[in-house]
């Protein structure tokens, strides 16, 4: 028997919970899974929280740290990692903690790019389910990662307690204290299977819808408004709400809202502090209706 997991969920992300415990033992025992890394943006407290609420089942304590070249996983670590770090330095402290490093979805936004293949990560996130099974950035990932010897995973990356499991890895041991060097050998199977194209999701962003609950998909939350973040067609000329400088660009939230890159450090570094779980709102189903 192997562990059957999904080594990247957001089960939370900047305070809003994604997943309760009870949630997540549910769709844990439906989907026959044995357990999740938790790999939530700047905290570990969701993480550890659910680890204690679910003992029967292998909670990982993780992170998707942000470094300053693209999204880096850190799976079984004991202290939270500081973003915006060089990848080297981000690495360096998650090995330090006896942790594997994960290149999240290199060649999609965030990621890290070609770059992924020159550090000492110790897994390629080969297939992120996001996107689907055919697209071109797992694609890439997954020849280059052959091509240079590198172990491969495949994870959802989803914030939907419904959709977890849905591209897994089965880790090859009996022993859950076996899993994590298990992954670095590559003692796995994956499974690769997409999650639905939120079809309506990407009508609605197109057609300028003004209230938009963030994609049930993955989590990116205006964080002025809580309206998603959406992708135009065309370039517009978009103030940063922030710091008010002037930029071209395709993204913006629902509402119009738009942050350049430093203002978002900035308040992604602000949120960097443990989440305070007595504290925060459940949206068990996803998103609020209305905010
Ligand atoms: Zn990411
Ligand atoms: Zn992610
Ligand atoms: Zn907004
Ligand atoms: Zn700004």
């Amino acid at each position: 028997m192997g562990f059957k997991l999904d080594l990247h969920v957001h089960t939370e992300s900047f305070g809003r919970v994604y997943m309760d415990e009870k949630s997540l033992a549910a769709a844990l025992k439906a989907r026959g899974l044995d357990g999740i890394a938790a790999t939530n943006f700047s905290n570990i407290s969701h993480a550890l929280w659910l680890k204690k609420q679910l003992p029967q089942y292998l909670i990982i304590v993780g992170q998707e740290v942000w470094s300053s070249k693209g999204h880096i996983g850190a799976l079984g670590i004991t202290r939270k990692i500081p973003n915006f770090r060089s990848p080297q330095e981000t690495i360096e402290e998650i090995h330090r903690q006896g942790g594997l490093a994960v290149a999240h979805h290199p060649f999609l936004v965030m990621g890290l790019g070609r770059l992924a293949f020159d550090l000492p990560v110790d897994l390629i996130e080969g297939y992120n389910g996001m996107i689907g099974a055919l697209w071109i950035h797992n694609f890439l990932a997954q020849r280059r990662a052959r091509a240079a010897g590198r172990v491969c995973v495949s994870s959802t990356d989803t914030t939907a307690v419904e959709f977890i499991g849905q591209s897994r890895v089965e880790v090859m041991t009996d022993d859950r204290m076996d899993v994590l060097a298990a992954l670095r050998a590559g003692r796995l199977r994956m499974i690769r299977r997409p999650m639905p194209v939120p079809v309506g999701f990407i009508a609605r962003n197109f057609l300028g819808f003004r209230r938009l609950a963030p994609c049930r998909l993955h989590a990116a939350p205006c964080f002025l408004c809580g309206n998603s973040m959406t992708v135009r067609l065309f370039n517009r000329k978009v103030v940063c709400e922030d710091c008010r400088c002037e930029e071209v660009s395709r993204v913006a939230c629902a509402q119009g809202h738009h942050f350049c890159i430093p203002c978002v450090m900035r308040r992604i570094g602000k949120a960097d502090d443990a989440v305070d779980i007595s504290r925060i709102t459940v949206y068990p189903h996803g998103y609020p209706a209305e905010e």
